[in-house]
């Protein structure tokens, strides 16, 4: 008999667990479960949706006959309840679904603003499309925005307003955007192009309690008092795991649910992947959460293939990526580039890596070239991490010799030498590397 999948989520995660279950499997049966009215799209994109730099057509990965030649079946609806000894998922338009294996890719939320006022009209985030569309609709009629938080999104939701011609005022808690991820030159060139597209950045600057009338937003109250009249305020302070389902259904779970190197939950049947599954490093025991759409196919790859198969296939880690933009400027990070904890953010950004804020004794290089910032983190014989900011010829080799944890000792003397031409060492470097490998 056909082996029944069942997946929660419709984000990268279940999907692509979709794609590997039916490319091992010709004749199992895949149903997804997704509570997004939406369907499948990317969410990384809705920052250039908001921007009206792309229409929300665009937003789609997979043309629908691609989709259809999965042959899986998705249905709208949201999982509620978890049996895992009775193998079955209650959903909320009512009846159970059973299964044989279970993955769930419920993905992660925002953390809401913990301040006076925040249940306002007029407090908005950005989690999926029916918050993106929500923001659009609220910029044709608000003249000021108030945006608080960190990382990439609090970026993304500025630009947003800024294009629909909304005044924004950006909070930041700390000196610098950022910090635990971006050097301070890094920060401070982010910060002047704010500046640059009209933003008001306020450093040091608390969101102490949101100021409304009639159940709507109308001013803001920072930490030492002063009052700021806005329409709109955006919280981007972080995101959290979707992990209460599994908590209720008894599953391990820390600040993720907890999975073995397949993927696997405490539960043999049921596995987890995407945002929600939180990895262990089967040699140290060091346990990872990422907020990234790449690491979120990966995980759905790898714990598709252990569903349909055995749990043989073991995930790894690798460098974290991000390729994005950050105020406008094309950003590529990868790897290890920062270290400490971002006061501006609870718990991980979207598009954040735990990995990224794990740096040890690497060597820091600086360098402008052919348009780039270009900063490479060197550990004893090989690039641990780098960001790319600008120009981005330099940033697919950078990934490839990341990711190999190439040797580049013959060329770290030179590197690391002042003025060194950076971008012409890393190409040869590559090259020679490449031809190594060929
Ligand atoms: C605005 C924004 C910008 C981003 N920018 C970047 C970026 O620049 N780079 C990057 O790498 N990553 C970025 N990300 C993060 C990236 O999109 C996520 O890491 C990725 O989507 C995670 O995939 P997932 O499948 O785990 O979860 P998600 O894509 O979050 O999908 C989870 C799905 O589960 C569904 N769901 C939740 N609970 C239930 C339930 N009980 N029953 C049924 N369905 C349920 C949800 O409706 C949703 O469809 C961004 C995310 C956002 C929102």
């Amino acid at each position: 008999m056909a082996r029944r999948h069942l997946l929660i989520g419709g984000g990268p995660g279940a999907v692509s667990a979709a794609e590997a279950i039916r490319g091992a499997d010709a004749a199992a049966e895949i149903i997804l479960v997704s509570a997004d009215p939406h369907g499948y799209y990317s969410r990384p994109g809705l920052a250039y949706y908001l921007a009206k730099e792309i229409p929300e057509k665009r937003l789609r990965p997979f043309a629908p006959a691609e989709f259809t030649g999965l042959d899986f079946t998705w249905l709208t609806d949201r999982a509620v309840g978890i049996d895992p000894a009775g193998h079955a998922v209650t959903l909320e338009n009512g009846g159970e679904l059973a299964f044989d294996r279970l993955l769930i890719a419920t993905g992660s939320t925002a953390v809401p603003a913990r301040v006076p006022g925040a249940e306002l009209d007029g407090v908005v985030k950005l989690d999926d499309l029916d918050d993106a569309r929500d923001i659009i609709r609220r910029s044709a009629d608000a003249k000021n925005a108030v945006v608080v938080g960190g990382g990439i999104t609090a970026l993304e939701i500025v630009e947003g307003l800024r294009a629909h011609g909304v005044h924004v005022d950006y909070f930041m808690r700390q000196d610098r955007y950022w910090r635990n991820v971006l050097s301070e030159l890094e920060s401070r060139v982010v910060e002047e192009e704010l500046r640059i597209g009209g933003v008001r950045v306020h450093p040091f600057t608390e969101l102490a309690r949101i100021v409304g009338r009639d159940g709507r937003v109308v001013a803001v109250q920072t930490g030492d008092g002063t009052q700021i009249t806005c329409d709109l305020v955006a919280v981007a302070i972080g995101v959290r795991p979707r992990i209460e389902l599994a908590k209720a259904a008894g599953l391990a779970c820390e600040r993720g649910i907890l999975v073995d190197e397949y993927l696997r939950t405490s539960e043999d049947d049921i596995f987890a992947g995407g945002d929600v599954a939180e990895t262990a490093d089967p040699v140290t025991g060091r346990r990872t959460l990422e907020v990234l759409w790449h690491s979120a196919v990966h995980k759905g790859r790898i714990a598709g293939l252990n569903m349909a198969t055995q749990p043989v296939h073991a995930y790894e880690e690798g460098p974290s990526l991000n390729i994005t933009r950050l105020a406008g400027l094309n950003t590529t990070i990868i790897g290890a580039v920062g270290a400490g904890k971002d006061a501006d953010l609870e718990g991980l950004s979207r598009g954040d890596s735990q990995t990224w804020s794990e740096l040890g004794e690497a060597v820091l290089i600086e360098a402008q070239a052919d348009g780039a910032r270009i900063r490479l983190e060197i550990g004893e014989r090989a690039v641990v991490g780098a960001v790319v900011m600008g120009e981005q010829a330099l940033s697919f080799q950078l990934q490839e010799l990341i990711e190999a944890r190439a040797d580049i000792s013959s060329v770290a003397p030179r590197l690391k030498a002042p003025g060194a031409p950076v971008a012409e060492l890393i190409g040869s470097c590559w090259r020679e590397w490449t031809a190594r490998h060929a």
